[in-house]
């Protein structure tokens, strides 16, 4: 199966989809530029907001605007274009370290990890901001902290530590957003590239984005692989489900990383996909502060 180009944005590193199911926006970042970007699908609507330094994630409020994962810490913004908050920073912050992907959970935290910008082994940690503004780190000796989803029961968290080359799981406890007993449920092989971004489905089949494998990989909730959705931009990063009835795969991308002979092999390289793989997502959590 094969993604088609919807938006040819050329971001140099876009990542970190979301759906927003209540207005029909697709939202994302491209994260060195400093930028989110927003577009309704299916019509001209486009615009973005700048961040004014590097942003890793950016989610959705329950009671309308962002909550962001910026280099430095946590932001939020009333409205989508209006100005970045700080809400809170994150332990052991430094101008060697930003903050990469997040996601809500479905109680209205807001979880991000790190990494260093020089790739160093284990100088990130994952965070958990909850809503009233407390931080808790709760995963240290992490490299790159990348993508992450909950099962639909709330009991299980996936997440990705790109050099690790897994998919691994938690036992997830929602009352006090607390993870434990973690294990391997994907180990991706050399040839298939680096797992990046991920999402769920309504069936819990895990989506995986593969950066330099130009793919994404669905495998069984018991890590099986099922389907392999190829992608025309080498540094494919993260996906999640959209669409009005959530059947459409968006997939973001990246130029970062590739040769001008690679960018001219792969022009749209920084773009939106999309694709309907016959299977159906959910809506995505919410920040609750
Ligand atoms: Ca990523």
């Amino acid at each position: 199966m094969q993604a088609e180009l919807v938006l040819d944005t050329r971001c140099g590193l876009g990542e970190g989809p979301v759906w927003d199911e209540r207005e029909g926006w697709l939202y994302w970042v491209d994260i060195m530029a400093g930028r989110i970007h927003r577009w309704r699908p299916g019509t001209a609507a486009q615009e973005a907001m700048e961040t004014q330094e590097p942003v890793g994630a950016a989610a959705l409020r329950e009671g309308g605007g962002l909550v962001c994962a910026l280099q430095s810490g946590f932001a939020v913004a009333a409205r989508f274009g209006s100005a970045l908050e700080p809400l809170a920073c994150y332990e052991g912050a430094s101008p060697e370290l930003r903050m990469n992907d997040g996601k809500c959970d479905t109680a209205g935290r807001f979880w991000a990890g790190t990494m260093a910008f020089d790739f160093r082994p284990g100088a990130g940690a994952l965070y958990r901001l909850d809503p009233g503004g407390a931080v808790t780190r709760v995963l240290d000796g992490v490299t790159i902290s990348n993508g992450m989803d909950w099962s639909a029961d709330g009991t299980r968290m996936y997440y990705i530590d790109s050099p690790r080359r897994t998919v691994d799981v938690f036992d997830f406890d929602a009352a006090p957003g607390a993870i434990a007993n973690r294990r391997t449920v994907i180990e991706i092989p050399e040839e298939a590239g680096v797992p990046d971004g991920m999402t769920l489905d309504a069936e819990g089949r895990i989506w995986v984005a593969l950066w330099g494998g130009g793919a994404v990989r669905c495998y069984s909730p018991e890590g099986k692989l099922e389907e392999v959705i190829e992608v025309a931009a080498p540094q494919t990063t993260s996906c999640c489900f959209g669409g009005a009835d959530f059947d459409v795969l968006f997939i973001t991308s990246a130029r970062d990383g590739l040769s001008e002979e690679q960018l001219a092999g792969a022009p749209h390289s920084g773009g939106v996909f999309a694709v309907r793989p016959g299977a159906r997502g959910r809506a995505m959590g919410r920040f609750a502060g």
